[in-house]
């Protein structure tokens, strides 16, 4: 499993990828929008975890982006604003999931575990008809 972080936060992007790292995921980590989009659209991972305020481009911007381009894997956003209106407007930009900073981590890992539980059923299963 490889997960991108998205953080322009150091000390939570550390934080998060320490803690992704314990429970045996591979983490690459990106500053700023820019770096995290060229991360996203250029290597393969099975989640993203991206904060709404970055330099360069924002978490909406970029999110919206990948899936213009048809990228398609899981997106959960972060984010200090907890205004329905940023939520609304980072799922129509195709988050999967939304959380408010500061989160508890144990609650961030039970996300993570749901969109990648969702994301194997989805691969894993094959309709099959007649022969
Ligand atoms: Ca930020």
């Amino acid at each position: 499993m490889r997960i991108l972080v998205i953080e322009d936060e150091k000390k939570i992007t550390n934080f998060i990828r320490r803690g992704l790292n314990e429970e045996g995921y591979a983490v690459d980590t990106a500053y700023d929008g820019e770096e995290g989009y060229f991360l996203a659209s250029s290597e393969k991972y099975d989640l993203i975890v991206l904060d709404l305020m970055l330099p360069k481009m924002d978490g909406i911007s970029l999110c919206r982006k990948l899936r213009q381009e048809d990228n398609i894997t899981p997106v959960i956003m972060l984010t200090a604003k907890d205004m329905i209106k940023d939520k609304v407007a980072g799922l129509d930009a195709g988050a999967d999931d939304y959380l408010t900073k500061p989160f508890a981590f144990e609650e961030f890992l039970a996300r993570v575990r749901v969109i990648l539980r969702k994301r194997d059923f989805s691969k894993t299963t094959k309709l099959k008809v007649g022969d």
